[in-house]
């Protein structure tokens, strides 16, 4: 129901990344919805997540049948698929999720989001890599 989903956040996508940040929230005190079309990956993960459901998340129908209206928050973790990834968007927005964030994998694929009405677009493998720089700089003038 809305009250207990309240604080929950769904995620699309159980990759290395959508795996790892669900993993994350749940160990934050977060209620997840996992959500995954591949059915290999939703049974390996079932015991480590409250919810894991397989559904193509690109079908706005599935989504409402997972109950998708009740979260405020959602996670698109898809990468590889810019298509998966912009067709899931626009459906958590047409069913009208207050908070979409949307992972991009490059400056064009973020402008789609966007457009698209994505409120957030996050860059994993960018962000990694420039803090992974500082670490290493940062490391350095350790040793000076
Ligand atoms: P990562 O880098 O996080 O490992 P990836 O880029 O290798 O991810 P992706 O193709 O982005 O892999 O897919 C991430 C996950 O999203 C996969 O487990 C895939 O099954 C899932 N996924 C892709 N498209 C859909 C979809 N339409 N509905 C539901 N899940 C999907």
């Amino acid at each position: 129901d809305r009250e207990s989903e309240a604080g929950g956040v769904a995620v699309v996508g159980l990759g290395r990344f959508g795996g790892q940040l669900a993993g994350a929230l749940i160990r934050l005190g977060h209620e997840v919805l996992a959500i995954d079309r591949n059915a290999d990956l939703v049974q390996r993960w079932s015991d480590q997540l409250d919810r894991v459901v397989q559904a193509d998340a690109t079908d706005e129908d599935a989504l409402r049948q997972v109950g998708i209206s009740d979260f405020r928050r959602v996670v698109v973790a898809i990468g590889a698929s810019v298509e998966a990834s912009v067709l899931t968007v626009l459906a958590m927005v047409e069913l009208g999720v207050a908070q979409v964030w949307a992972r991009a994998t490059s400056e064009k694929h973020a402008k789609i989001l966007a457009a698209v009405g994505a409120h957030h677009v996050i860059f994993p493998e960018a962000e990694t890599g420039e803090r992974v720089a500082h670490l290493i700089v940062t490391r350095m003038l350790d040793f000076i």
